[in-house]
Order: C-alpha cells, then sequence, then structure tokens
C-alpha cells in the first residue's frame, strides 16, 4: 500500500422527483440509482484507477449498505482489510433528491463512519503518503482516530494531505490552522477558501501563516490554482461536464499518485485536473472515477507530455 486514506465510506442513493414532496405525501421516483460514495471510498477508488496502490481505513455498518458503500473500492483492487465494521451504527448513506428542475436535497446520515476507533495494527506500515478527508475530523472517535494518524505521520516524515469540507469549517477552523504546519498539502474547493477568509488572499495567508507548504486549491472547470512558495493557475481540460460529484476526489487522487511517482506540484496538479474533468463526465461519485487508460488517452490527446509520462509508470 501507498497511500492510507481515511474518511466516509457511504451508500449513494439518487432519484429524479416528479416533484418535490410535502411533508406526508407520497411520493413516486421516476428511478432510482445505488452506486458507492463517500469522500474515503471516491478518493481510494480513484487512486487504485489511477494505477496506484491505496488502502481504505473506514468504518461501516451490518447491513446490505456496506457492500454498495464498498463495492467500487473492491472491484478497483483498494486494500479494505483496515475498514472496520460497526455492530450498532447502520453504514453511512447519502440520498440525493433531484427536483424536476435539477436542484439536489441531500438526506444523509453519517452513521458508522463516526465510530471510526483506533485501529489495533500498524495501518502506516508501508504507506509512503497520508490522506485525510476532512469529514473525517468532525466528530466522535473517528475524529480523535484521524488526529491521532495525522501526528503518527507527521511524526514519522510521511507527507499528509487534507481535503477540506465546509462542515469543518464551520465547526473547527481553528484545528485546520493549528494542523497546517503538519500538511504537506491542503485541498480546497473556491466555497471552502472563502469560509476561510474574506477573500483567497486572506484564506492564503491565514494558512500560509499556519506554516502550510502547499494549497491546491479547485476551481471546477477553470483547473487549479497552486499556492505555496509561488502562486499559479493550472489550467483544466474542457469537457462536457455531466455531474461534478467526486470531481474533488479526482483531483485529490491524480495529485497524489503523481507526486508520489516524483512529479513537480505543477504536473501533479494537471494530473488531479485530468482526473477531474473526466469524472465531471459521468453521473455518479466512485463509479464515475476515471481509469488510468482514460487519464492517459486525455493527457495523450491535449499533448501533457509530462503528465502523461508520469502517470504512464508501473508500479513496482
Ligand atoms: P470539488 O468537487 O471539491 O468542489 P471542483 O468542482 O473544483 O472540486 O472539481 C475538482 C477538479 O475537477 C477541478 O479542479 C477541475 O480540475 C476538475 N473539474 C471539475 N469540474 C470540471 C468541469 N466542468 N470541466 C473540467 N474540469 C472540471
Amino acid at each position: 500500500m501507498n497511500v492510507l486514506v481515511v474518511g466516509d465510506a457511504n451508500a449513494d442513493l439518487s432519484a429524479p422527483l416528479e416533484r418535490f414532496p410535502r411533508e406526508g405525501d407520497d411520493a413516486p421516483l421516476g428511478a432510482l440509482s445505488w452506486g458507492s460514495g463517500g469522500a474515503g471510498t471516491n478518493v481510494a477508488t480513484a487512486i487504485a484507477r489511477l494505477g496506484g496502490r491505496a488502502r481504505l481505513l473506514a468504518r461501516v455498518g451490518v447491513d446490505p449498505a456496506a457492500e454498495v458503500a464498498l463495492g467500487a473500492a473492491r472491484r478497483a483492487g483498494v486494500e479494505l482489510d483496515a475498514v472496520q465494521v460497526d455492530p450498532v451504527r447502520a453504514t453511512g448513506l447519502c440520498f440525493a433528491a433531484v427536483s424536476p428542475g435539477g436542484e439536489r436535497t441531500f438526506f444523509s446520515f453519517r452513521g458508522a463512519n463516526v465510530g471510526l476507533a483506533r485501529p489495533e495494527v500498524d495501518v502506516l506500515r508501508g504507506a509512503q503518503w497520508l490522506h485525510v478527508c476532512g469529514h473525517a475530523l468532525l466528530e466522535g472517535s473517528q475524529r480523535e482516530t484521524t488526529l491521532a494518524l495525522i501526528a503518527e505521520a507527521s511524526r514519522r516524515g510521511l507527507p499528509v494531505s487534507l481535503d477540506l469540507c465546509l462542515p469543518l469549517l464551520r465547526a473547527a477552523p481553528a484545528l485546520v490552522l493549528e494542523l497546517a504546519a503538519k500538511l504537506h498539502v491542503i485541498f480546497a474547493n473556491e466555497l471552502e477558501l472563502a469560509a476561510l477568509g474574506e477573500s483567497l488572499e486572506a484564506a492564503l495567508t491565514k494558512l500560509e501563516r499556519g506554516g502550510l507548504g502547499l494549497l491546491a486549491a479547485k476551481l471546477g472547470a477553470r483547473g487549479s490554482l497552486l499556492a505555496g512558495r509561488e502562486r499559479r493557475i493550472v489550467p483544466g481540460f474542457r469537457v462536457d461536464a455531466r455531474d461534478t460529484t467526486g470531481c474533488g476526489d479526482a483531483f485529490a487522487a491524480g495529485f497524489i499518485v503523481a507526486s508520489l511517482r516524483g512529479a513537480p506540484s505543477g504536473v501533479a496538479a494537471r494530473v488531479g485536473n485530468a482526473a477531474g474533468a473526466l469524472t465531471a463526465t459521468r453521473p455518479g461519485a466512485a463509479d464515475a472515477l476515471p481509469t488510468r487508460a482514460e487519464a492517459l488517452a486525455l493527457l495523450a490527446a491535449h499533448a501533457a507530455g509530462a503528465e502523461h509520462d508520469i502517470l504512464a509508470i508501473d508500479q513496482e
């Protein structure tokens, strides 16, 4: 295993509605789709699909939703030996009700994720990178376990990345700044940066003062922005976007896979952009993540030679 990913594993359900129901209504669904989701599952799956090696540290319940949550990761070859089973709490679930105009209303339950306990074995053994999904720092024993892992990875000199999320920035903005010095890279989208400071400048200054080495900001179709010793935009790939769920997770996975193969941050961000762009072309979360062959084809089509060569390296 190269990358230990700590984060949520959820069953994702989504259904188009004929109209949004009133309380107590009996609303028919136009269709129903089930898929793997949760940022932990998504990032680990994307790393494996892109040709990297990942182990997932997550917790599910004793219910049929557990296999839905983990299915994509299992099919992609993610190591699931560290996944815990909660005897009481149900597997995390996210139901997206899609109104006729396209508006999505989410019903979500974090369930077993919150109960992630300290692993009995050394899950960082053999890891070259620790990736933390922001929700893992929100509450319960999952938060304690994740904080202990970050401290241990940092003690061992392993690169640690954190992908922010709005609930974390609302609940514990001070924690993010406190952790910044231990992190190799923070991933954040524009809404998350806005929650951190009144302007991009203000957010960056706060993170830099906290001791952060590198920020990789995700800018949707525009690509990404790297801020650290220098600041620059890394342009995105133009695609026919259908559903941007999971794009941020794909970006982080592409960035990490390329970095572990020795890519400088600009090349890593462009590989991340390619993975994010391809994810936008398909509906769903974990099942929409691209394979290495698809990412290589996109990079080749755009004559992105350095990025292509890094991703083409076969892992020993
Ligand atoms: P998040 O999912 O965390 O909100 P973004 O929506 O910014 O993050 O997506 C992550 C990355 O995926 C972007 O930095 C970009 O490289 C790529 N991406 C997202 N949406 C598109 C799009 N419509 N067209 C091309 N690339 C996209």
